[in-house]
């Protein structure tokens, strides 16, 4: 650790918030997060800069990138880092539902929501609009605040017109966790292709992204065709979407559930719907993504 880091360490120790009460997921609960898991959390934080420079540089290397050896060893670096942030693709209600649940819901005291210059961006030095994007929840709000790095504590309003804002941008949410597991669920990212590290290193090797709890329906006789719209080839990062001639087709086993094709049909032959297989209830519940968990929590608390 280098000086400036063990300074900045023993201020945080000095300043106490590291002892402070700090919020965590726990499936369909919030709780208590313990110094040890917020100092962890703090370093992960301090030094993610750096690794996201790594993976950057990964990734801007062609012979790893387009050759077959090149590939598995993409593969395999991937394969090798499952306790780094893993993000569950949500649509924007989902997102907004979540945020809904922690405000409804009784828990510690502490930051609930803060918003910055996503950690990406500050780290490759690549900005693109809009800049503001990167929402830290929970005892993330806390650590991301502290880091300075430019983010400030915001309201559940605020938070939520972000997230709308970056939706009209055609960017993805996820929320995401590290461990593998709900409880140090930290951030509700919105990414693009261009920077966003998860993204990139998900189009790559399928790993870092899960898909969500909604998966989309596609009503071909609704469908206006790519002449007259084509909106879903575009929204869609997960090229779930196909053009054959001037007929889409669709491949629901592609779609990862962020809704952006829903909002800018033209014919309106898409919408959202439950996903049957969804597989990360132990991380993020179904229940609190689509909005039953925050209804039940605001219900209690009338
Ligand atoms: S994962 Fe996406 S939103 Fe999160 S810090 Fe990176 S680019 Fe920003
Ligand atoms: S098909 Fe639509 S909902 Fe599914 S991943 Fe693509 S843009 Fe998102
Ligand atoms: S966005 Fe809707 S109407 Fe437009 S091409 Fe796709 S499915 Fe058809």
């Amino acid at each position: 650790m280098s000086l400036d880091e063990f300074s900045t360490l023993t201020s945080i120790l000095a300043a106490g918030h590291l002892f402070s009460e700090h919020v965590g997921l726990n499936e369909k609960r919030l709780r208590k997060v313990g110094p040890i898991q917020y100092a962890i959390h703090w370093l992960y934080g301090r030094f993610e800069p750096n690794i996201l420079r790594l993976g950057d540089f990964i990734l801007s290397k062609k012979m790893i990138t387009d050759t077959r050896l090149g590939k598995l060893f993409l593969q395999a670096f991937a394969s090798a880092q499952p306790y780094l942030p893993y993000g569950i693709i949500v649509t924007t209600e989902a997102a907004e539902n979540m945020l809904d649940f922690v405000v409804n819901t009784e828990g510690p005291k502490g930051a609930r929501f803060a918003l910055g210059p996503c950690v990406c961006q500050y780290a490759l030095n690549r900005w693109k609009e809009p800049v503001k994007k990167d929402l830290v929840v929970l005892y993330g709000a806390d650590i991301y605040y502290h880091l300075d790095m430019g983010y400030e504590l915001v309201t559940v309003e605020e938070a939520k017109s972000m997230l709308r804002e970056c939706h009209k941008a055609g960017l993805v949410h996820g929320i995401e966790f590290c461990l593998q597991s709900g409880k140090w669920a930290f951030v509700i990212c919105s990414c693009d292709t261009e920077i966003c590290m998860p993204t990139r290193f998900y189009l790559h090797t399928g790993k870092f992204h899960y898909a969500g709890p909604e998966i989309a329906g596609h009503d071909p006789s609704k469908c206006v065709g790519k002449k007259k719209c084509g909106n879903c080839l575009e929204r869609c990062i997960y090229r779930a979407n196909q053009a054959l001639n001037d007929t889409i087709t669709f491949d629901a086993s592609r779609c990862m559930g962020c809704g952006l094709c829903v909002s800018t049909c033209i014919g309106e032959a898409r919408a959202m719907k439950v996903r049957d297989d969804y597989r990360h209830d132990h991380q993020v519940p179904a229940e609190i993504l689509l909005g039953q968990a925050s209804h039940d929590a605001a219900t209690k608390a009338q």
